[in-house]
């Protein structure tokens, strides 16, 4: 079957990777090959587990034009930033950073859709195409970052891993009729650095979360300067409860 990119729809496309070679920079020679935890919900709640080679993972969805332009300006782009961040250490991020940042994560939470393909998408295509159109996250879209002490698991560190957590919820209007609400929350740690995307929909749907704690920062929408890191999240419980947000939400239809 031909496919076509799943940003501008052009053709062909290429192998491309999914987490940028010049990641590896950010950790020691004999880490570059460990295997990275991925994790990918269904809706049920069940966990597929994968794990990988984190600089190898490739996907071919993504044209030559795509690939080697507007992707390969904002790896440039978000390198200085990012980098420092990953290796745990401090820094300012100025508005224009934060934007870098958030754009970069959506990017990154849209290629691991991809590498994860699901019977229902955890993020419908339209992301991709109105990431390709706006080169930005959409108004309503929240971005978040945290830091992580690199975590301990039985076989070994994880030197990154990714989540992806849908939740549908079923809303009641002042009329009596339910409609659906989805949300997916995206959370990648590489390093010491996590960031995590919200979306939700249908499009253009406002919401507010009520979130805890000072070990989450915004990133987007785009705000005043701000040093990072902040508190951290210690534990791999603090961890869980940080990448699956609308856990609370997602159980009952509101009376
Ligand atoms: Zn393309």
């Amino acid at each position: 079957m031909a496919r076509s990119c799943v940003f501008c729809g052009g053709t062909p496309v290429t192998n491309e990777h999914v987490y940028p070679q010049w990641l590896a920079e950010a950790f020691p020679e004999k880490m570059r090959t460990s295997r990275a935890i991925m994790g990918s919900y269904s809706d049920k709640g069940s966990l597929r587990r994968h794990s990988g080679r984190m600089f190898t993972a490739q996907v071919k969805a993504v044209c030559e034009p795509c690939n080697s332009g507007w992707m390969s300006a904002l790896e440039g782009r978000v390198k200085p930033c990012l980098l420092p961040m990953i290796k745990g250490e401090m820094l300012e991020l100025p508005p224009e950073a934060q934007e870098i940042l958030a754009t970069w994560t959506l990017k990154t939470a849209l290629m691991c859709q991809v590498m994860l393909p699901q019977a229902q998408p955890n993020l419908p295509p339209e992301l991709f195409t109105d990431l390709y159109r706006d080169r930005q996250p959409a108004e309503e879209m929240k971005v978040f970052c945290g830091y992580m002490m690199p975590p301990q698991y039985l076989n070994g560190p994880s030197p990154m891993e990714n989540r992806s957590v849908p939740r549908t919820v079923g809303h009641r209007k002042a009329d009596g009729q339910v409609y659906e609400v989805w949300a997916t929350v995206v959370t990648i740690r590489i390093g010491y650095a996590v960031v995590q995307l919200v979306s939700a929909g249908p499009k253009g749907l406002r919401y507010e979360l009520g979130f805890e704690g000072s070990y989450i920062e915004p990133l987007w929408p785009v705000r005043e300067t701000f040093s990072w890191p902040p508190r951290a999240l210690k534990t791999l419980k603090e961890f869980d409860v940080f990448a699956d947000p609308l856990r609370q939400v997602g159980r009952s239809l509101p009376e």
